[in-house]
């Protein structure tokens, strides 16, 4: 290390990308700090991915209690205490990040539990007034909800605030038609909670329109009160219960208001405008393939960058990183095919292109099945899978899988490998089926949907 810097390298942001980074460079024998102002672990380990499935977890049993009479189990009424759950989900989440500070620890990176700004390309500042230097800063401080604006949005909560919740709301709204409002539609509906789900547009806006389709049928099915085309103009308080005004003049009063429309970058008071770091309208961190900010010495990764809003593509552009600085090898991390889980009820899971977005650019040959999940069967549960594939007839490649249906995460994690890697339709087919499974369904489609 050039003995002009404290560090080789200081990490603002103990997140997922940001503990990857310090703790694999520490590893390669780098002198390397890390700030963190709240929980070590970020967005996913402390309020989101994690403690959000361990909900989606507690949720899903209620089907299966009605379910296991189909099957011949007597099952006693049922009842859930909201405040077990917390307290096991909160455990949990602290083993977690116990897990996360013995791992820096243990790489030899060196923590501070305060925030950090940067005062120039090699230059920190901690809370506590004390300036520490390194070669390289990186910068991985995620985001945070964004809150829409319209009158008493205050009386609304962020998906932040669903882990502080002490007691169970009887009836929620859940404002958005994206991945977290829909998630905590189904754990609120699944837990006993009435749940009705607003969005300006439709849910999932981008998505296949079969999957969204599906959804939306799933979730009427179930009992979950769906509102398009309409967005709240107001909320009031009354009573501890709120009052909401939708833009077609419609009212609803529920306890809970849970406003998820979208995430912003955490680029605030970080001391980029004084650094003269490149920030989009946004308000993310612009970066260049490498993760390369326009002050050389300083990079970010991250939904702090806003490319990919996902926990395991920070973690690959952490290692990008780490690869590119530290060990003499460019790397930009592969943004191309990433394949995603939305953890509704029934799941999504999806890889690659749209059956809208292909037919922009290819003549496409779709493969389609709904049918009913054999586990469905006895209790005698409606709901269907959905299995999609589209093809780009010249090269017979395989453009995108999507899947509705149980544990359809799991299957596109798989599905995933053989797309990426260029598959065709020919090679699903002549894979052998795994049967009895709902996955076989994957490979079993034989004729297209006609056209027309
Ligand atoms: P999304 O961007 O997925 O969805 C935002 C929703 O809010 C959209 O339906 C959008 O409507 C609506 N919306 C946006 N702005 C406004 C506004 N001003 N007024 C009213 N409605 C508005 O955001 P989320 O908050 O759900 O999630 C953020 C990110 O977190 C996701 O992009 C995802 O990458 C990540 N995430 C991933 C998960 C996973 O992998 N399972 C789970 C949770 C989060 P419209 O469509 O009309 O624009």
């Amino acid at each position: 290390m050039s003995q002009s810097y404290d560090y080789d390298l200081f990490v603002i942001g103990a997140g997922s990308g940001g503990v990857r980074a310090a703790r694999v460079s520490a590893g390669m024998g780098k002198k390397v700090a890390i700030a963190e102002e709240s929980r070590y672990g970020g967005t996913c380990v402390i309020r989101g991915c994690v403690p959000k499935k361990l909900m989606v977890y507690a949720s899903a049993y209620s089907e299966m209690f009605e379910d296991a009479r189909g099957y011949g189990w007597s099952v006693a009424e049922p009842s859930f205490e909201w405040g077990a759950m917390k307290k096991a989900r909160d455990t949990e989440i602290d083993r977690l990040e116990g897990i996360y500070r013995k791992m820096l620890n243990g790489s030899g990176v060196e923590m501070f539990d305060q925030r950090a700004r940067l005062i120039d390309g090699h230059t920190v500042e901690l809370a506590d007034g004390k300036r520490i230097s390194a070669k390289t800063i990186l910068i991985a401080t995620g985001g945070r909800p964004a809150l829409p604006s319209f009158e008493g949005v205050d009386h609304a909560i962020v998906s932040d605030d669903i882990f502080d919740i002490e007691t169970q709301p009887e009836s929620v709204l859940c404002i958005g038609g994206g991945y977290i409002s829909l998630e905590f539609a189904c754990v609120f509906h699944g837990l006993g909670t009435k749940v009705t789900v607003s969005n300006r547009s439709t849910l999932l806006r981008g998505y296949d329109g079969d999957v969204r389709a599906h959804l939306i049928e799933a979730l009427e099915h179930k009992g979950i009160d769906v509102r398009l085309g309409i967005n709240p103009v107001k909320i009031e308080e009354s009573g501890g219960r709120k009052l909401v005004t939708f833009d077609d003049g419609s009212t609803l009063t529920v306890d809970t208001v849970l406003a998820a429309t979208g995430r912003r970058p955490n680029t605030n008071d970080l001391g980029l405008e004084e650094t003269e770091i490149a920030m989009s309208k946004g308000g993310a961190i612009e970066v260049d393939a490498y993760s390369r900010t326009n002050v050389p010495s300083v990079y970010a990764i991250g939904d702090v960058t806003d490319r990919v809003q996902l926990t395991p593509v920070a973690i690959r552009e952490g290692m990008a990183f780490v690869e590119t600085v530290f060990n003499d090898n460019p790397t930009s991390p592969d943004h191309e095919l990433i394949a995603t889980a939305v953890f509704t009820q029934p799941e999504i899971g999806i890889i690659g292109m749209t059956e809208e977005d292909a037919r922009e650019d290819h003549d496409v040959a779709i493969y389609r099945s709904t049918f009913r999940a054999m586990i469905h069967t006895l209790p005698g549960r409606e709901e269907k899978t959905l299995m999609k594939i589209v093809v780009d007839k010249a090269s017979d490649k395989v453009l995108g899988v999507h899947i509705v249906g149980h544990h359809a995460g799991e299957m596109i994690q798989c599905a995933a490998i053989a797309v990426k890697m260029g598959a065709t339709k020919a090679d699903f087919d002549r894979t052998m089926a795994v049967h009895p499974t709902s996955a076989e369904e994957l490979v079993t489609m034989r004729e297209p949907v006609a056209e027309g």
